[in-house]
């Protein structure tokens, strides 16, 4: 076959059509995957795709992975097995259906993935998906599949395109920084979304325009260390994420910011300042402090103590007294002593998290952790877990029962789980849900919280909302 031959099960694209065509896009992982995930759904959209809610209608579908933990790359396998079946169920009916394989899987493990799984069309990496409709072309006219998995000199923001579509819901994910430079032991971020870069602030600035033109009310700005966000401002000079967020708040008139994932060293006086004088700046922090133990978190390299993440959260207490505060937490990492667990769970006792996730370490090829030797076994981080987990339970519970009795501002960003229910965000970035008709999505309106669930709290609109 020459590189005209049509790759077999390929839809050949152009670069516009009146004709749609099904895209499924089928995401795990972090909210900077959604945000990827809605991106790369923006760039094949002059292409005719559009977004169809099966695989088996879809005549592209997109796995979009994420490979932070033990096993990811086995259950991109499975998966992949599964969509194979749909792929070729297609294929017998006539229909032709590119496979592509994105995100952090595919950037660790591309050539894995081609060689186990040969029908996949298209293997990209975080940093290419801008060229997504190049390889749609090129998997088209190919013998072989596409994969681009290199870190390009281009930014690929600047090649998305303009007109994003606003999110349903008025909440929107927005990405200002990627990358990381600081090398935990355990983590793969570095090796898979590459150096740290931050998107120039105008750019930012115009996305969230268009957002809230679409209708968003929330903005959450997304980075794997979203705190060292240093862009290029309009004024040439370079901007933190205090000063993004103080024009976000002034100018655009953004109702609601938050951002994640923060990291304790570059939490600096203007961000913690910026919690006090926004209130825009919704009162919820997700600032992981991994471990309690400062033996643990020199060997993590994590660059602060617990005493660091002390002083810290108490300063951020007396900028903004209502700030919850959530972390994520590893128990097992090598060379973790039950004396260095304790540290941990009296950390946690002493803060008081109003919610968290917490991990088992897992080791990962090619991270300096991984080859450490001294690797705690798997019983006993079972049951360091399960005692972290029941605190933070408890933690979680009170401090959604402090909340009962409270008038809440809510964002109603959807349906709820039961008929004539609507369910959305307290500035706590609790789940409320109350009956309501469905014109309230999109809309912030005041809840008398009455109930504690699981995981989640209900109430019922405040007669000033009914009113309104
Ligand atoms: N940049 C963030 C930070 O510094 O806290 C975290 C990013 S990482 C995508 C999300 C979380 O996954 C980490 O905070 C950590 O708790 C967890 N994680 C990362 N690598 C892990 C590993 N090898 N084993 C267990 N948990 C891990
Ligand atoms: Fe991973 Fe550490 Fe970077 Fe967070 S700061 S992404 S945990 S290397």
């Amino acid at each position: 076959m020459n590189s005209l031959s049509p790759r077999p099960g390929v839809a050949t694209p152009q670069a516009s059509t009146s004709s749609t065509r099904g895209l499924h896009v089928i995401t795990w992982g972090c909210q900077m995957n959604v945000y990827d995930s809605e991106r790369m759904s923006d760039v094949l959209r002059p292409l005719g795709y559009r977004a169809v809610s099966t695989p088996d209608a879809a005549d592209m579908i997109i796995l979009n992975t994420c490979h932070i933990r033990d096993r990811a790359a086995e259950k991109v396998f499975s998966e992949l097995g599964r969509l194979r079946k749909v792929k070729e169920a297609r294929a017998e009916q006539g229909a032709a259906t590119v496979l592509a394989v994105a995100g952090c899987v595919a950037q660790a493990e591309g050539k894995e993935i081609l060689a186990r799984a040969p029908y996949v069309d298209i293997v990209l990496g975080p940093q290419t998906y801008h060229r997504l409709p190049e390889m749609v072309a090129r998997a088209a006219r190919a013998a072989g599949a596409v994969i681009e998995t290199d870190f390009p000199v281009e930014q690929k923001f600047d090649f998305l395109p303009a007109d994003r579509a606003a999110p349903a819901g008025g909440s929107a994910f927005l990405t200002i920084q990627e990358g990381c430079d600081k090398f935990c032991s355990f983590c793969v971020v570095p090796y898979t979304r590459g150096a740290e870069s931050s998107r120039p602030a105008q750019a930012v600035i115009d996305e969230a325009r268009r957002l809230v033109a679409g209708g968003v009310r929330e903005i959450t700005l997304l980075g794997q260390n979203v705190n060292a966000y240093h862009g290029e401002g309009p004024d040439g000079r370079t901007w933190g994420l205090a000063r993004l967020a103080r024009v976000l708040a002034g100018e655009l008139g953004i109702e609601r910011i938050r951002y994640t994932t923060s990291h304790p060293r570059d939490m600096e006086d203007d961000l913690v300042a910026a919690h006090r004088d926004l209130p825009q700046l919704m009162p919820f922090l997700h600032l992981p402090v991994q471990s309690g133990s400062d033996r643990v978190l020199a060997a993590m390299n994590r660059g602060h103590t617990a005493d660091d993440y002390r002083t810290l959260v108490a300063r951020l207490r007396e900028a903004r007294p209502d700030l919850a505060l959530s972390s994520d937490f590893i128990v097992g990492h090598p060379g973790e002593t039950d004396a260095d667990f304790a540290d941990t769970m009296r950390l946690i006792d002493e803060i008081g998290f109003a919610q968290a996730y917490s991990f088992k370490y897992s080791s990962r090829p090619g991270t300096p952790a991984a080859g450490a030797g001294m690797h705690v076994p798997e019983d006993v981080k079972d049951a360091r877990l399960q005692e972290l987990q029941a605190m933070l339970r408890v933690q979680q519970d009170a401090f959604n029962d402090a909340t009962i009795g409270q008038v809440a501002p809510v964002l109603f960003t959807g349906r709820g789980r039961k008929p004539g229910q609507v369910s959305g965000k307290s500035p706590w970035l609790q789940a409320v849900s109350v009956e309501g008709p469905d014109s309230l999505i999109g809309q912030i309106a005041n809840v008398d919280i009455r109930h504690r669930y699981t995981n989640s709290l209900g109430g019922v609109l405040t007669e000033e909302t009914d009113r309104a």
